[in-house]
């Protein structure tokens, strides 16, 4: 297995090590689906707002959220079709298409263990290795690859995250949507008045079936970090976040999916909001205690 320093570049200071998982399919709560599966554990993208970051405080890493990264192995899946009509989401906290994935194919491997289980599988990922497994996700039914895209500037993607440039995930977004696969483009996390939203729209309107949007949500460790990313690089924008983020004033959010609804019916794009997701699923889980 290729370490960091060996592979250099931006990546060099990613300690890698193989751990044994109990178990590749767990339940979630998350509202989209039944089971999440993460090959790995951490994630070399190392995108500043990144929710999997709370991760770290389970995975005994002394190194930052982004610098290491935990590739699993597990038993063979036993019976593969008691998840039939299950959705089970892939990469919730981690991108299964990291570049270590090149190497490792941990992602693959699952995919090949669930071949004919009739389960729905939704991978969310921000990069275009995606493709090299393309044959193999050709052969779901109900498969949707999901693109997290939230800015068409790479100034700005370089400055968030270290994974694969915006054009080349459109690239892979749409050879995909080309061979019959779905897609989607989940414009997350909305940067208020960076993320151009009725652009990064019309861009992918050929190459997915549905947009996904979230608003951007500025908790924990990274909420200080981000605050002081827009005072340094959009003092314009200073005053803004104060009313969303320290004043917990809403109404930017509900302009803008105003704005979404109008743009999405202009080009004909089905939407999915997940504005204020995390209340989403903090609801779900209230409903499931109070029926269990
Ligand atoms: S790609 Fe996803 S899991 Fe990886 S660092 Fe970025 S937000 Fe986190």
């Amino acid at each position: 297995m290729t370490s960091g320093a060996e592979r250099g570049g931006e990546w060099a200071d990613v300690l890698v090590r193989q751990v044994a998982a109990r178990s590749i399919l767990n339940p979630t709560t998350l509202p989209a689906g039944d089971y999440s599966a993460n090959p790995y554990v951490g994630c070399p993208h190392k995108c500043r707002y990144c929710y999997a970051s709370f991760m770290k405080r389970f995975a005994h890493h002394p190194e930052p959220w982004g610098d290491f990264l935990d590739v699993k192995s597990w038993e063979p899946l036993r019976r593969p079709g008691r998840y039939r009509g299950k959705t089970i989401l892939v990469g919730t906290v981690c991108d299964p298409y990291n570049p270590w994935e090149a190497t490792c194919r941990r992602t693959s491997a699952l995919l090949e263990q669930l071949q004919g289980s009739g389960a729905f599988l939704t991978i969310l990922t921000k990069s275009d290795l995606i493709l090299r497994d393309r044959d193999l996700l050709e052969q779901f039914d109900g498969l949707t690859a999901v693109f997290s895209i939230n800015t068409l500037s790479e100034a700005f993607r370089r400055d968030m995250d270290r994974a694969a440039p915006i054009a080349k995930r459109i690239e892979a977004m749409r050879a995909l949507h080309g061979r019959g696969i779905g897609t989607a483009c989940f414009i997350s996390p909305v940067f208020p008045g960076i993320t151009d939203v009725c652009a990064i729209m019309e861009a992918v309107a050929d190459a997915c079936d549905e947009v996904w949007i979230e608003n951007l949500n500025l908790r924990g460790s990274f909420r200080q970090d981000i605050l002081h990313y827009i005072a340094e690089k959009h003092p314009d924008l200073v005053p803004l976040y104060r009313q969303i983020y320290v004043d917990g004033d809403r109404s930017y959010w509900a302009d803008l999916a105003e704005v979404v609804e109008q743009e999405a019916d202009k080009q004909g794009i089905t939407i999915r909001n997940y504005f204020y997701h995390e209340q989403i699923v903090r609801s779900k889980r209230a409903q499931e205690e109070r029926l269990s």
